[in-house]
């Protein structure tokens, strides 16, 4: 929040006028949007399709800190994510509605910065905001988005359908929205006893990224689309790829071997990794929030992905007998863990 400039009370508007204010621009692009914000309930007409919908809840001081995360990153990655759970089930988001519950310490222009990122998020993903519900907190932000989207029914692809053989894909590079955090994580802490020192974020650019504005890969779907290619089973990787690969093994009742070298890390992941003293592959197999794209795709596919830069193959569908495992340079065979982050076990937030 930047304090120099004036700050209304959100008292001054109340929350008609702040929900007047926040859903005033918005444009409706979808045919199947036939109402939108405004009534008691918004009217879809999808003429047919398969609709899937999906909801995150985001609490402040659980799953985001407003130290170091800017309020207009934070709606739009509120929006991505959801977006990602749509793209996962290889359907396309068309609206989503967002819902806020604030307290007195926010004020109407921090609720824009809030709003910019969600309608940026939109205006990027082409998706239609056609609702939501506005409340007060008594400790701070939380926001739910919940996201709409269509598929025709042979086009949906679930976490049950990988078959022995298969191979196991993944898009861009993984444990880059985890290593960003930790660097955000020691720059807040170095703050908070010397607030005069200068964050030190230098050449960090892109980790820094994959945690504050991370994307969800449409394009990977598209790119899936023009190859023909139909992965067998997919998910998102938000809680790491241990926690999701077990995810769609247990689901479609095989195992799978993954590589431990074939796993894509960038520079940067590496880099910070090295400062910090652990392995980079950690990050990627229980770190989470990378939102990329894993999926399982026939050996008979492999000619058609295997020189798209944005798709790594990182192992294959064994056996269930096989169980799931890591398969180490030296050839080893280490179960994987599902160590994704369990908020209700009381494990440490991320
Ligand atoms: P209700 O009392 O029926 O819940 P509200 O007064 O809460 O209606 O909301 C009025 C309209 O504004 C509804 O269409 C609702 O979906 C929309 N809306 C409320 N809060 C938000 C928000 N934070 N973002 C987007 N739309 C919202
Ligand atoms: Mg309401």
């Amino acid at each position: 929040m930047d304090n120099t400039t004036k700050q209304t009370p959100l008292t001054s508007l109340g929350e008609f006028g702040l929900i007047d204010r926040l859903t005033a621009k918005i444009e409706l692009h979808h045919k199947s949007t036939v109402k939108g914000v405004g009534d008691d309930a918004a009217v879809l007409d999808y003429e047919g399709k398969q609709i899937v919908v999906t909801t995150d809840l985001l609490t402040e001081g659980i799953h985001f800190n407003l130290m170091y995360v800017p309020l207009k990153h934070l709606g739009y990655k509120a929006v991505v994510v959801n977006l990602s759970d749509v793209f996962a089930m290889n359907a396309q988001p068309r609206q989503i509605t967002v819902s806020i519950a604030l307290s007195s310490k926010f004020s109407v222009e921090a609720v824009d910065e809030l709003y910019a990122g969600v309608h940026l998020a939109c205006e990027q993903y082409g998706v239609d905001l056609i609702g939501g519900d506005t409340t007060s907190s008594m400790t701070g932000l939380t926001i739910s988005v919940t996201a709409i989207g269509e598929a025709a029914k042979k086009d949906l692809i679930y976490r049950k359908g990988a078959q022995v053989n298969d191979l196991i894909c993944v898009s861009g590079d993984l444990g880059g929205a985890y290593m960003g955090l930790q660097l955000l994580e020691r720059e807040n802490e170095v703050f908070k006893v010397n607030p005069q020192e200068q964050p030190k974020l230098d050449g960090y650019d892109y980790i820094l990224e994959r945690q504050l504005k991370p994307e969800a890969r449409g394009d990977v779907i598209k790119a899936l689309k023009t190859l023909s290619v139909k992965p067998t089973a997919m998910i998102d990787i938000s809680d790491g790829l241990s926690s999701e690969i077990i995810h769609i093994c247990k689901q479609s009742n095989v195992g799978c071997a993954i590589y431990e070298e074939k796993v894509p890390l960038d520079f940067q992941t590496r880099k910070f990794a090295d400062e910090l003293s652990i392995n980079p592959l950690v990050a990627a197999l229980n770190g989470g929030e990378d939102y990329e794209l894993l999926f399982t795709v026939s050996l008979a596919d492999h000619d058609k992905i295997k020189n798209d830069p944005d798709i790594t193959v990182i192992g294959h569908i064994t056996e269930a007998a096989n169980g799931t495992n890591l398969i180490t340079g030296a050839g080893a065979a280490i179960p994987l863990q599902a160590q994704g982050w369990n908020p209700l076990k009381g494990e440490k937030g991320k």
